[in-house]
């Protein structure tokens, strides 16, 4: 893999171009067919479209199309306290993810919405093995830190763009290896500019930032 590209760690758009790497992330339904599947992606059950009827089939078709070589991460899966469906219900789903995460050897990409504490116990509980992504985090210092220290690596986007965020303090002072960038559902930015504002915030410049997220995508992603 060479080290001068841009990896988009995680994108809800199709984008190709020579010196990128777009994680697309797709919400799997029980419909959801391999020959649709992007070069490299993502697959999980978004909280958000998680429905009761059809969850379980849903996962049926997760558990089959993960296997797949392009699938280089699971998710997003995770917990929102903003939505209507149920927590426990949204747990139910999550642990699924989680042992596909350990039984596949991939990374797990989470979408995590004031139900961090929850979040953390399960990881302590499940004592997962694979690596526990936070896609799209912009929280205060405090749980920053904790989430650090029970190991969670991060995914940052637009959100370091303004300065008034909580996260530019975090990206400045986060270790190396710890976090990866992306765009999310952004098509007014491109990951571009969130690396030029990353390596401005940690003092480096952009080859260097290329060369050490290339680097923490193949430790993350075990690809060679
Ligand atoms: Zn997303």
């Amino acid at each position: 893999m060479r080290s001068k590209i841009f990896i988009d760690f995680h994108t809800h758009h199709d984008r190709q171009s020579s010196d990128l790497i777009n994680l697309q992330t797709l919400h799997v339904t029980p419909e959801l067919q391999a020959e649709s599947l992007p070069n490299t992606c993502s697959l999980g059950l978004h909280p958000w479209f998680v429905q009761l009827e059809t969850w379980e089939a849903a996962l049926a078709n997760l558990v089959d199309l993960a296997k797949l070589s392009q699938v280089v991460a699971i998710g997003e899966c995770g917990l929102d306290r903003n939505i209507d469906l149920s927590l426990e219900t949204q747990i139910a789903v999550f642990k699924r993810h989680i042992e596909l995460a350990e039984e596949l050897q991939k990374p797990l990409v989470i979408h995590c919405v004031r139900a961090f504490a929850e979040l953390i116990a399960l990881k302590k509980n499940t004592k997962s093995s694979m690596p526990w992504i936070i896609h799209g985090f912009n929280k205060k210092e405090e749980v920053f830190q904790q989430l650090l220290k029970h190991d969670f690596y991060f995914s940052f986007g637009a959100a370091i763009l303004s300065d008034r965020s909580p996260v530019t303090q975090a990206i400045a002072t986060m270790p190396q290896g710890r976090f990866l960038l992306e765009t999310d559902d952004r098509n007014d930015i491109n990951i571009e500019q969130i690396y030029d504002r990353a390596a401005s915030l940690r003092h480096i410049s952009l080859e260097t930032l290329q060369t050490q997220l290339v680097e923490t995508y193949r430790q993350l992603t075990r690809l060679g």
